[in-house]
């Protein structure tokens, strides 16, 4: 029996749980870990009764050993890493303990360091390479998709790509006056952090949300785009050979900001802690608490998301614009696996991902991002397994 196990069991795990369980030929056993047994359990109640065996187990995926032991004692193949960006390297670590392949979604963040670099994971890559492991790093949607989207641009349309302008845009609305689509407290820090784009070989910092621009989505319409720093700009910079310029465009509502701008004035998004009647709290994981759980979106939300790339660059000394993108509708997404397109658009490649490891078509010893693997056989399973691509080779640009 071929066995996984997935560490975490918020929004994207039972996304992941859920696509393992519709490809039990592969997912022949199931492990959902996480710290809260008993969200593992309500998952395992929900999935029951398929072809795909499932257990759970609760696991503090910050100690090591304690990783160590659960992986010992279940043998999993792989791990897929669903739990925060807190938890990658004590994870990877256990898995070289272990003899495990590795596979997430978001690079290792320290806690007290608002900072999205690769730098901590990609110095595991000897030691993935040395124990014939391959660790697999950000595949969600972005990071994830993005680079699949950026190789397969690369190797099938332009011999050099000169721009890439990522765009992710979220038409959803979920009747909240605030909340975020994903873990607030990640969610936040991301957006509250400075802006950054890279042009020339240069790292361009901006003021967070700085640089907007208006853009006219697909199925979606015109959303205000906002300038961000996003993680896979560091692997894509490094990988995608003749690049000029690479930027992360978000949209964001009014609203939105708003409530966020006073959230940030009044000090709700430090992770600086401070003492409350005796008791040092972070006043953004406070927030957390008082925010609605995404995992509780799902049932509210409609609209749809799309996310994609425009690329430009050339191909036999001719010019060539060209647009890869996913559309996924929250409702459709809830009614499939009971949570709304942002877990879902994450947690489906990370199956995908996962499969392909698996299946050996995206297995080589060491630590890499996704765009250095061959994108063609996740392009097809993404066509399959609920997240269809669309091509326009005439696609409105950025200014
Ligand atoms: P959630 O907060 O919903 O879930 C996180 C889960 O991890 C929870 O079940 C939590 O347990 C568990 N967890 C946290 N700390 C530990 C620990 N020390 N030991 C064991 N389990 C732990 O987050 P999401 O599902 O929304 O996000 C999961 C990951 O996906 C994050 O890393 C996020 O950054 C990433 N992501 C990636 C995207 C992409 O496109 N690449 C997009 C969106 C998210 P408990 O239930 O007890 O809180």
């Amino acid at each position: 029996m071929r066995r996984t196990m997935i560490i975490g069991a918020g929004g994207v795990a039972g996304v992941v749980a859920h696509k393992c369980c519709q490809n039990p030929d592969v997912f022949q056993e199931l492990m959902i870990a996480s710290r809260t047994k008993s969200k593992c359990d309500a998952l395992k109640a929900q999935l029951d009764g398929g072809r795909t065996i499932l257990h759970t187990a609760q696991v503090d995926a910050d100690n090591t050993a304690e990783l160590i032991a659960l992986i010992n004692d279940f043998k999993p193949e792989l791990v897929i890493n669903v739990a925060l960006p807190y938890q990658d390297l004590t994870i990877m670590d256990a898995c070289l303990a272990t003899g495990t392949h590795y596979l997430d979604t978001a690079n290792y963040e320290p806690p007290d360091v608002p900072k999205f670099e690769y730098k901590w994971q990609w110095a595991y890559r000897e030691r993935f390479e040395k124990a014939g492991l391959t660790a697999i790093l950000g595949c969600g949607f972005d990071p994830g998709v993005t680079g699949v989207f950026s190789a397969y641009a690369m190797k099938h349309y332009f011999d050099e790509i000169h721009y890439i302008d990522i765009l992710d845009a979220n038409g959803g609305d979920h009747g909240y006056p605030f909340a975020t689509n994903f873990n607030p407290e990640i969610n936040i820090r991301e957006i509250t952090a400075k802006g950054r784009y890279w042009e020339e070989g240069e790292w361009i910092e901006t003021e967070p949300l700085e640089i907007k621009r208006v853009f006219d989505f697909d199925e979606i319409g015109e959303k205000d785009a906002y300038l961000l720093y996003h993680e896979e700009l560091e692997s894509l910079v490094l990988n995608i050979k003749g690049l000029k310029r690479i930027r992360f465009f978000m949209t964001f509502g009014q609203s939105y900001i708003n409530h966020l701008t006073v959230l940030q004035n009044v000090g709700m998004t430090s992770i600086e802690p401070i003492e409350f009647e005796g008791k040092l709290i972070q006043p953004l994981q406070f927030l957390k608490a008082v925010l609605p759980d995404p995992a509780s979106l799902g049932p509210r939300t409609k609209g749809k998301t799309n996310i994609g790339c425009i690329f430009q660059g050339v191909k036999d000394g001719k010019p060539v614009n060209y647009y890869v993108y996913n559309i996924c509708d929250h409702e459709a997404c809830y009614r499939e696996v009971g949570s709304q397109a942002i877990s879902y658009t994450t947690g489906v490649p990370a199956m995908i991902g996962a499969k392909l490891l698996l299946e050996g078509k995206w297995k080589k010893p060491g630590v890499y991002n996704v765009e250095e693997f061959d994108p063609d056989p996740f392009m097809v399973e993404l066509n399959k397994q609920g997240l269809p691509w669309r091509e326009d080779f005439n696609p409105p640009l950025v200014d």
